[in-house]
């Protein structure tokens, strides 16, 4: 313990803090804004209380740092562009003089340029706005907002560690946009920008400057070595010293990383933490090891006995230890102080940023010898609950597990011969016509649920409208002469929730919100327990829907893969047996939507691709698992009964081997905004079950005409063989109001109806 004692060079502190506030209140800042509703004055305030929010909390919590610059307007790589004015020349602004308002428009678009493209941070739900590279790209440094808030920081006399994404991961986040160009030959003039903002940086009395290399991750980032270090050899000059920040995954590359001349290093030890011994040996000594100790992408309290346990040994061994979050905590809610509906239980076992705080405080200070006893003794109680707790583990579930068998996960026969039994079943025209779920959530609608939850509206009464819903979208599809139809998905909110909220093993916060991009936010479920179905969640709106019409009646369900990945997971067990779990309730469903005489299920998948690992050279692995929790929820039916099943746009090139071992009877995909080149694949592939890309872009309140869907559909007969297409939309059309619908179907009706004469 003396030896421990020793040691006070331990700091605990976080890589960057939620932005969008605890109560949401950059969302809707932004968003009156952007209606003119609140002016630039107002608008700026609400960012500036976020800030403040944070770094008390930070300092409350007595972490070492507060850490400055991870605060963004809609998304921190677009603010590293205009801080090293890197913005597309396309939309014509000078930028020295970005306002708030130009500045939103390269992620909004405006009325002669489209919005800058957006794409998924590495495998998380955020997503940012992909920097533009071309000939013309040029640098400078606008850095007055970034320093107006180191001011603002140095109010609370706590020394600041600056965030800045690093110049390497910024260029290959990018896209290049001018042909035979090479971003990278950007780097040189890029790093004068760094180096310059490094110095402004010390001038003001910056600390540190935490810079952000998440692309190290990637395996791809092995063929950069050449310009990570020479960008790390340039920037070597720094005034300040730099701490190379990386997370997500284990770095590639350690040995050349660990040569940097950088002061130091932080390495994920929450998702990668098999790399915490190789970087202990490789890092140098005299040099400061960040590890990333708390979980910054989940929301389960931690063991902070056990880390402590490994923590102090860590400590013993190194002169410079910090323990960090193990990412941004932008991917985790603000405060779980803010959930009274959550039950005490429950509530115990779950830290969100504010706790998550609270952790690392708690770590640093134990290494220091200063244990706080009843924190470590909460925590520990808390896991040890939920270790055995009968709401976690559910011999219902168990049991239902022990019956599986590799069968289950097979449908009887091949699909040539289901094709054929369910041909005959369903009796359907070539190019069947049919949508992807959802018809439009009126405002009537959200106001009937909404009266429903808080008790103003009878579940009766509520039933009714949403009966009525229905109907009337039956009655719709009927008139434009669809193949199979819907129910429209009225009492459904959104495609997770409304099943989560039926499944045991479920939890449900109040203002549990990420920022997904720009304004928007989600609000995942938690996985804590076991997953179980206690009762058929969807049977009977189907079965309503089916006794309006002759027409084959499509049940919808939401699939395992994308149930798992757009929640918030146990990490108590493999993500693989949770996806197992929840197959085994959807599959339930499946089969009581068949017994209800459904002939048609789709149990859709667009969060299937997004599943992937960071690192390929482990994607077949996941694929394993994914197809086989689809399988397990779709095979328990007989050979005539036809499952769909629906992807977003996605690049689905690489994976189609495990899209095609999905084996469902057809699946829907998103391909008219591609012009048909994603369908491409499909038949280079030789895809060999039915295939429905989306013949218009749902994204867009534009009715497509007749003749570009007749040319799409073109398209696509050359690519996959007639009887084995479909004709649908793009995706779902909640988001669309029914007069944009109607015509846009009746027109690809019309469409398919011209193709059928010419086949
Ligand atoms: N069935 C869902 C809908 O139509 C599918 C949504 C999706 O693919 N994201 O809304
Ligand atoms: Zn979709």
């Amino acid at each position: 313990m003396t030896q421990l004692q020793a040691l006070t060079n331990v700091k605990a502190h976080v890589l960057g803090a939620a932005r969008i506030g605890a109560q949401r209140e950059l969302k809707f800042a932004m968003e009156q804004f952007w209606r003119g509703e609140i002016g630039a004055e107002e608008l700026e305030a609400v960012g500036a209380a976020i800030r403040a929010d944070n770094w008390q909390r930070q300092k409350a919590a007595g972490l070492d740092f507060l850490t400055v610059g991870d605060f963004a307007w809609y998304d921190h790589v677009l603010q590293t562009c205009a801080l090293f004015g890197a913005l597309p020349g396309r939309f014509g602004f000078h930028p020295a003089q970005l306002d708030l308002k130009t500045y939103f428009q390269y992620a909004r678009g405006n009325t002669e340029q489209f919005a800058m493209e957006m794409t998924k941070w590495f495998d998380t739900n955020y997503h940012y706005i992909v920097p533009e590279w071309s000939v013309n790209t040029q640098f400078g440094l606008h850095a007055e907002r970034l320093l107006a808030q180191v001011a603002e920081a140095q109010q609370y006399a706590t020394p600041i560690k600056l965030v800045l994404l690093g110049p390497v991961s910024l260029l290959a986040l990018g896209k290049e946009k001018s042909a035979d160009f090479d971003r990278w030959t950007l780097l040189p003039a890029l790093l004068a920008q760094y180096k310059k903002l490094l110095v402004c940086l010390q001038e003001v009395g910056v600390s540190w400057v935490q810079i952000d290399e998440p692309y190290l991750v990637l395996e791809e980032s092995k063929a950069r070595l050449p310009q990570v270090e020479a960008a790390y050899a340039a920037l070597q000059s720094s005034p300040v010293p730099l701490l190379l920040t990386t997370y997500f995954e284990t770095v590639e590359n350690l040995p050349a990383l660990a040569r940097l001349p950088v002061a130091g290093l932080h390495v994920d030890a929450v998702r990668a933490p098999q790399q915490v011994a190789q970087v202990f040996a490789q890092w140098p000594q005299d040099k400061v090891l960040s590890l990333g100790v708390v979980d910054g992408r989940n929301i389960w309290r931690q063991d902070v006995a056990n880390i402590l346990t490994k923590v102090q040994d860590w400590a013993k061994a190194r002169k410079h230890l910090w323990l960090g979050s193990s990412c941004s905590l932008l991917h985790v809610p603000v405060d779980l102080a803010s959930e009274h509906k959550l039950d005490a239980t429950l509530k115990s076992w779950l830290a969100f940023g504010q706790q998550k705080l609270e952790e690392l405080a708690f770590l640093r200070n134990a290494i220091k010898g200063e244990v706080d006893q009843r924190f470590l003794a909460a925590a520990s109680q808390a896991r040890a609950e939920r270790a055995h707790s009968a709401r976690i583990h559910n011999p219902l579930v168990a049991q239902r597990l022990a019956q599986v068998s590799a069968s289950d996960a097979e449908r009887a026969q091949p699909y040539a011969q289901r094709q054929a039994q369910q041909q005959a079943r369903l009796n359907l025209p070539l190019f069947p016509t049919t949508t992807i779920g959802s018809f439009p959530q009126t405002a009537a609608i959200r106001q009937a649920r909404k009266a429903n939850k808080q008790g103003q509206l009878s579940q009766l009464d509520y039933l009714h409208a949403m009966r009525a819903e229905i109907a009337e979208a039956v009655a719709q599809q009927e008139r434009y002469g669809l193949d199979v139809l819907v129910h429209g998905e009225a009492e459904r909110n959104d495609m997770v929730e409304y099943f989560g909220e039926q499944l045991w093993g479920y939890a449900f916060t109040e203002y549990g919100w990420v920022q997904s991009y720009g304004s928007r936010c989600v609000k995942p479920p938690i996985i804590y327990g076991d997953v179980y179905r206690p009762e058929a969640m969807t049977v009977s709106w189907t079965a309503y829907a089916q006794s309006l019409t002759s027409k084959p009646m499509k049940g919808m369900l939401t699939g395992p893969v994308t149930m798992l990945q757009w929640s918030f997971v146990r990490d108590d067990q493999p993500r693989s047996a949770t996806a197992k779990q929840i197959a085994l309730a959807i599959r339930d469903e499946v089969v009581d939507l068949e017994k209800a005489g459904i002939a048609v299920i789709q149990i859709d998948e667009p969060a299937f691709r997004e599943g992937l690992p960071l690192k390929q050279s482990v994607w077949q692995d996941y694929l394993n698992w994914a197809v086989e929790a689809f399988k397990l929820s779709a095979c328990g039916v007989r050979d005539e009964t036809q499952i769909h099943t629906h992807m977003c746009y996605s690049e689905f090139n690489d994976i189609l081997p495990a899209i095609a071992a999905l084996d469902a009877d057809v699946i829907t995909i998103e391909t008219s905004r591609s012009d048909m080149e994603l369908l491409r694949g499909f038949g280079d592939f030789a895809y060999p079950n039915e295939i429905g890309p989306g013949v218009y872009d749902i994204h867009s309140p534009r009715v497509p005409q007749v003749d570009e869907m007749v040319n799409l559909l073109e398209k696509a007969v050359q690519v996959i063989p007639a009887e084995r297409l479909w004709v649908n939309p793009d995706c779902g059309l909640k988001t669309r109001r029914w007069e944009e619908v109607a015509p846009a179907l009746q027109n690809m009706v019309a469409a398919c109806q011209q193709l059928r004469t010419r086949w």
